[in-house]
C-alpha cells in the first residue's frame, strides 16, 4: 500500500487532499495543531503537533513515505496578511516549519515533497493595472512581494528547490493562486474574499447592502479546490520541479464576483464600497508553463465553482446565526 504525509492536514486544502488520497487507496498521515474544522479526517493517522518543534517533525517523518505533501503555514486572507499586525508570526511560523521539514525529509531519504507557495510571491510592480497583470514564473525576480507572507514563500521555495540542488532531492514547488471551494474557513478574520463574499451574501435580505473592501475593481482568478488538488497531484508525480502556478486564469473584478454570487443566491444586493486591505490591482495565473509541462490546466468556470461554495456557506450561516435570532 502506498503512504502519503500531508502536513497541515488540518487546514482547507490538506483535509480535502486526504480525503482525494484515500480514495486512489492510499495509508495516510495527517498533521496539524488541529483536526479539520468542518468534518472529519480521513487520515488513517493523525498527529495534533506543532511543525515548529523540530522533535515533532522528526516524529512524525519516521519512514520513507512515497509521497509528502507540505502545506502548514501561517496563513490567512487579505484580513490577516496585509494589515501588517502578523507579519512576524507569518514569517517565524512558516520559514521554522519548511526549515524543519526540507531537512528532516533530506535526512530520512525521502526524496519528493510537495511544497505549497503562493502567487503572493509575484512582484507588486507587475500587478498594479487590473487588466494586465504578469504572473508569468519567470517574472518573479527582481522579486518585490507587497507582503511579508510572499516573502516567506520566495525563501522556502528557495529552501526546496536548494535542497533539490545540493542534495539530490526532487522537491515540486507550486505557486497557488486563490483557492476556494466548501469547508474551507468562511468567518473569523482568516477567510479569503470568495467566502467572505457568500457569507457576505447569505447573511444580506434581498435588496440589502453589501460591503466590499475597497473600489471593487481590482481583479483576481480563483481556483477551485478540485481542481488545486488535481494540478497538485500531477505535478508531485511529474517530472517537473516548478515553480509552477496552480491557479484559474479566469480574471474577475472583486465586483464582478459580488454578482456572480449574488445572482447564485437570487438577490439583488447594493455594493458599498468601504476602507479596507485589499492587496494588489490585479493577479491573474498565467497557465502557459503548466499546460507546457503537465499537458493540463484547469478548466472549470468560476461560477460552477462557487454554486457548490455558495450552497455549503449558506447551510452555515443558517446553522450558526439561525440558533442565535
Ligand atoms: P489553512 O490555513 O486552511 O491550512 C494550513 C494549516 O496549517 C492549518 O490547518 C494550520 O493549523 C496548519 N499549521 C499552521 N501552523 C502549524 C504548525 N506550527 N504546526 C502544524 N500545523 C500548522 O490554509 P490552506 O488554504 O489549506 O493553505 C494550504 C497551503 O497552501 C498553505 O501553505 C498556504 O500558504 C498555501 N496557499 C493557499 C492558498 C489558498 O488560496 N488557500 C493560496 C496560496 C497558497
Amino acid at each position: 500500500m502506498k503512504t502519503a504525509l500531508v502536513l497541515g492536514a488540518g487546514g482547507f486544502i490538506g483535509s480535502h487532499l486526504v480525503k482525494r488520497l484515500k480514495r486512489e487507496g492510499f495509508w495516510v498521515r495527517g498533521v496539524d495543531l488541529k483536526f479539520p474544522a468542518f468534518s472529519e479526517t480521513e487520515a488513517d493517522d493523525f498527529v495534533v503537533g506543532d511543525l515548529r518543534e523540530q522533535s515533532m517533525v522528526t516524529g512524525v517523518i519516521d519512514r520513507g513515505f512515497d509521497e509528502v505533501y507540505q502545506l502548514a503555514a501561517d496563513m490567512g486572507g487579505a484580513g490577516y496578511i496585509f494589515t501588517g499586525e502578523h507579519d512576524a508570526d507569518i514569517m517565524h511560523n512558516s520559514a521554522t516549519i519548511n526549515l524543519n521539514v526540507a531537512d528532516r525529509a533530506m535526512k530520512r531519504n525521502i526524496k519528493r515533497v510537495f511544497y505549497s507557495s503562493s502567487a503572493c510571491m509575484y512582484p507588486a510592480y507587475n500587478q498594479e493595472d487590473p487588466d494586465n497583470p504578469n504572473c508569468a514564473e519567470s517574472s518573479a525576480y527582481p522579486a518585490a512581494p507587497d507582503s511579508e507572507y510572499g516573502w516567506e514563500k520566495l525563501f522556502s521555495e528557495r529552501l526546496f528547490l536548494a535542497y533539490n540542488r545540493n542534495y539530490g532531492m526532487t522537491n515540486r514547488v507550486a505557486r497557488y493562486h486563490n483557492i476556494f471551494g466548501p469547508e474551507g474557513t468562511w468567518q473569523g478574520g482568516k477567510e479569503k474574499a470568495p467566502a467572505a463574499v457568500c457569507r457576505k451574501v447569505a447573511m444580506a435580505t434581498d435588496g440589502g447592502e453589501i460591503e466590499i473592501w475597497g473600489d471593487g475593481n481590482q481583479t483576481r482568478s480563483f481556483l477551485f479546490i478540485d481542481e488545486c488538488l488535481e494540478g497538485t497531484i500531477r505535478l508531485t508525480r511529474s517530472g517537473f520541479e516548478g515553480p509552477v502556478n496552480i491557479g484559474s486564469d479566469e480574471m474577475v473584478t472583486i465586483n464582478q464576483l459580488v454578482d456572480y454570487v449574488s445572482d447564485i443566491a437570487g438577490k439583488k444586493l447594493h455594493k458599498n464600497h468601504i476602507t479596507g486591505p485589499t492587496g494588489v490591482r490585479g493577479r491573474n495565473s498565467d497557465n502557459h508553463l503548466i499546460e507546457e509541462k503537465l499537458g493540463w490546466r484547469p478548466s472549470q468556470s468560476l461560477k460552477a465553482g462557487l454554486e457548490s461554495t455558495y450552497a455549503w456557506i449558506e447551510r452555515q450561516v443558517h446553522a450558526n446565526y439561525d440558533r442565535v435570532a
